[in-house]
């Protein structure tokens, strides 16, 4: 399994005081000896720090009654023994937040710029000068050292809704779960973990790619882990211990859970499916729903347990499937649809009055990938059924037509009475190819020949001689 960033197991970081800790309100006191255990307790506040998500870490707020500070905000790391303000300037207005008052923000006046001075690890002086918001930062954690709390210099405090502070792993791999994962990040939650799928080839020229829910999480910063196989589980769920999830969430993940990692979470997993479940259960939700001619599509947020899209519901949101929609449009209104109620979801955990109503099991229907040959045009069907079949496919991989043993991909069609033989091309003009169907007719009006790119009938007919009365293939037995 590869895993990119830190995931930093208990023994090698150090627990948070509560808030009401009398060590957090007494000044601490120097730090004489720069020995080996001074080294190892500023490793630890350190690790505590990028575990906890923090930009500065003071030795009391894990219980010890010493001068000593990390912080790490833009590209730097800094130690600071004994440290001490030695000028300040001016003054700026701001919020912050900190890890020993967890739920809360305040507003509050730090100097605009500082210098500090300080001793390392190795007991050799140095100094920092810090503006804007690094001078914020320091302030904060030398107040620390003095036993004073932001909040009682704050002339106002916020306190934050419960669900921002849960930590929340993601697990996700393809664009669907990229757009979710970018919704959760927008809105300011904490996200600790990801998971996501190996890189692999991808596109032309099969160069090997991060999938888009990685490349997320690296420019936020998170750590994410890539399970090959299965036979990964004991060491994700091992990971997965170490980032202290509250929350799980899955989108688009293409997998079943088994329980040692559903366990590992406080609170538990959840999923954000688009369809409206029980109907559509499986991993290819939106081809499905277009392919059976539903009329109303929506997501489902739910538990997970460990079954396929079975656990007990949190929340739905439906929409009115448009019958002329694509599976790559109906994707991306899924997708912004599935953020939102997701965000609506995480509102009920963080208030704890979240649902988790049992699906209806008489209702439940499957919706299994789609396999190899899915996306070929039958004209045997009906007009509606081919038409739909184009919709489901589109733009990936497209509905396949065979003409002159050659592969046509259809982009779009409509539907027309009328009455010919199946695959029979009826007319060719600019207003289309008319195809005759099982029953009705489909009108072709944008395809994209084999190796081609896609192209509008106009174009078609000025480079191909399609004439009237040829007949597409409705068996693709003999196609290389
Ligand atoms: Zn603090």
């Amino acid at each position: 399994m590869e895993v990119t960033g830190r995931i930093i197991p208990p023994e090698e970081r150090l627990a948070l005081v509560p808030s009401d800790h009398p060590v957090l309100r007494r000044p601490a006191d120097a730090v004489r000896d720069f020995d080996e255990a001074l080294g190892a307790l500023l490793d630890k506040m350190a690790n505590t720090m990028y575990h906890e998500g923090g930009v500065g870490l003071a030795a009391p707020q894990v219980g010890e009654g010493k001068r000593v500070v990390v912080t790490h905000y833009g590209e730097e790391r800094l130690e600071l023994v004994n440290p001490e303000i030695v000028t300040i300037e001016g003054t700026q207005d701001g919020y912050e937040g900190c890890l020993s008052v967890p739920g809360y923000m305040g507003e509050v006046q730090r100097p605009a710029k500082v210098r500090v001075r300080y001793f390392d690890r190795r007991g050799r002086k140095s100094w920092v000068d810090a503006e804007g918001w690094p001078a914020r930062v320091l302030s904060h954690e030398l107040d620390h050292l003095d036993g004073g709390l932001f909040i009682e210099c704050s002339t106002r405090v916020l306190r934050l809704r419960p669900e921002k502070a849960m930590r929340i792993v993601f697990m996700g791999t393809p664009e669907f779960a990229a757009i979710v994962l970018d919704a959760l990040l927008e809105e300011g939650y904490k996200v600790v973990g990801v998971v996501t799928a190996p890189d692999r080839p991808r596109g032309r020229g099969q160069r090997v790619h991060a999938s888009p829910v990685k490349d997320l999480a690296l420019e936020g910063d998170i750590p994410v882990l890539q399970p090959e196989s299965r036979a990964d589980d004991e060491e994700l769920a091992q990971y997965l211990a170490w980032l202290e999830p509250d929350l799980l969430i899955t989108a688009a993940y293409g997998r079943i859970l088994p329980r040692p990692i559903l366990d590992v979470p406080r609170i538990g997993a959840i999923n954000v499916h688009a369809s409206l479940l029980p109907r559509y259960r499986g991993a290819a939700p939106i081809q499905r729903q277009i392919l059976a001619g539903e009329e109303t599509s929506g997501i489902t947020i739910y538990w997970m347990d460990e079954g396929m899209d079975s656990g007990p519901v949190i929340h739905r949101a439906e929409m009115p499937l448009r019958q002329d929609i694509t599976a790559g449009e109906l994707h991306d209104e899924l997708a912004d649809l599935g953020s939102e109620a997701l965000l609506e979801a995480l509102e009920m955990i963080g208030a704890g009055d979240a649902p988790a109503e049992p699906q209806d099991e008489s209702r439940a229907n499957l919706a299994p990938k789609i396999v190899r040959g899915e996306n070929r045009i039958d004209w045997q069907r009906r007009a509606v059924e081919v038409e739909r079949r184009i919709r489901a496919f589109c733009p990936r991989p497209g509905a396949e037509a065979l003409w002159r043993g050659r592969r046509l991909k259809i982009l779009e069609a409509t539907v027309e009475e009328g009455e010919g033989g199946p695959g029979e091309v009826l007319e060719v003009s600019e207003r289309g190819i008319l195809v005759g169907t099982g029953n009705g007719l489909c009108r072709i009006t944008r395809l994209q020949p084999a190796g081609k790119r896609p192209m509008s009938v106009n174009e078609f007919v000025l480079g191909y001689d399609m004439a009237v009365g040829e007949v597409m293939q409705t068996d693709h037995d003999d196609q290389a």
